[in-house]
C-alpha cells in the first residue's frame, strides 16, 4: 500500500504516518526528517539545505527527489510519503518513480485544517520539544510559519487538483482529535 499524506505544515501528516507504519508495517517517508537527519550529521548536503530550511522555503526538487529515490530502491512492503511530494515537478517524479518500480499510488489523503489552528498546534509542539529537553525546530516559529504556510498555498496546495484529476483525493477533517483521525484514515484505506 502506497500513500501520499497531504495537507499543510502542522496538519499533522507525521503523527498520523507513524500511525499508519506501527498498523501496517509500511515504511514512513519523510523528506523533512531525512532532510533533517542530513543537517544534524553535517553532510556536504544537510549543510546545503539548512539556511533554505531554517527561512522556511523548500529545497530543489532535485535533492528531495534523490532522498526519495534513495529509500525506495531500499524497498518495503509500502510507503507513506510525508511531506512529500510538495510540488508539481516532485509530484510527476514520483509518479514515474512508481511506475519505475512496478508499483502504484493507492490514495493521496489531504489532511484539512483551519490556518489558525495550525499556527497553535505549531506553537505547542515547540513548547513539547522544549518541555522534553529536545531540540526545538527553528522553523517552528510562528513567524517562519508563515513562510511556510505560503510555500504551501503557492507550490504544494496545487497537488490537490493534480491527485483530484487523477481520482486519488481523499480528504479526512484534520481537526477531529488524533485517533479520529487515524479512524477516518483507516475509512479511505477501506478497512
Ligand atoms: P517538514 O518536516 O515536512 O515540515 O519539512 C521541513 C522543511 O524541510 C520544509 O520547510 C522544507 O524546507 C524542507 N522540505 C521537506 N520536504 C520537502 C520537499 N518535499 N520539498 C522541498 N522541501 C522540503
Amino acid at each position: 500500500m502506497n500513500i501520499i499524506l497531504l495537507g499543510p505544515p502542522g496538519a499533522g501528516k507525521g503523527t498520523q504516518a507513524k500511525k499508519l507504519v506501527e498498523d501496517r508495517g509500511v515504511v514512513q517517508l519523510s523528506t523533512g526528517d531525512m532532510l533533517r537527519a542530513a543537517r544534524s550529521s553535517g553532510t556536504e548536503m544537510g549543510n546545503r539545505v539548512a539556511a533554505v530550511m531554517d527561512r522556511g522555503e523548500l529545497v530543489t526538487d532535485e535533492i528531495v527527489i534523490g532522498l526519495i529515490r534513495e529509500k525506495l530502491e531500499e524497498g518495503g512492503k509500502g510507503f507513506i510519503f510525508d511531506g512529500f511530494p510538495r510540488t508539481l515537478a516532485q509530484a510527476d517524479a514520483l509518479g514515474d518513480l512508481l511506475t519505475e518500480m512496478g508499483m502504484k499510488l493507492d490514495a493521496a489523503i489531504e489532511l484539512k485544517v483551519d490556518d489558525e489552528a495550525l499556527v497553535a498546534r505549531i506553537v505547542k509542539r515547540a513548547e513539547e520539544s522544549r518541555a522534553a529537553g529536545e531540540p526545538v525546530r527553528k522553523d517552528d516559529t510562528p513567524e517562519v510559519f508563515s513562510d511556510r504556510l505560503r510555500e504551501y498555498y503557492k507550490k504544494t496546495a496545487p497537488l490537490l487538483g493534480y491527485y483530484y484529476a487523477k481520482g486519488d483525493l481523499r480528504q479526512v477533517d484534520g481537526m477531529a482529535p488524533m485517533d479520529q483521525v487515524a479512524a477516518q484514515i483507516a475509512d479511505v484505506l477501506g478497512d
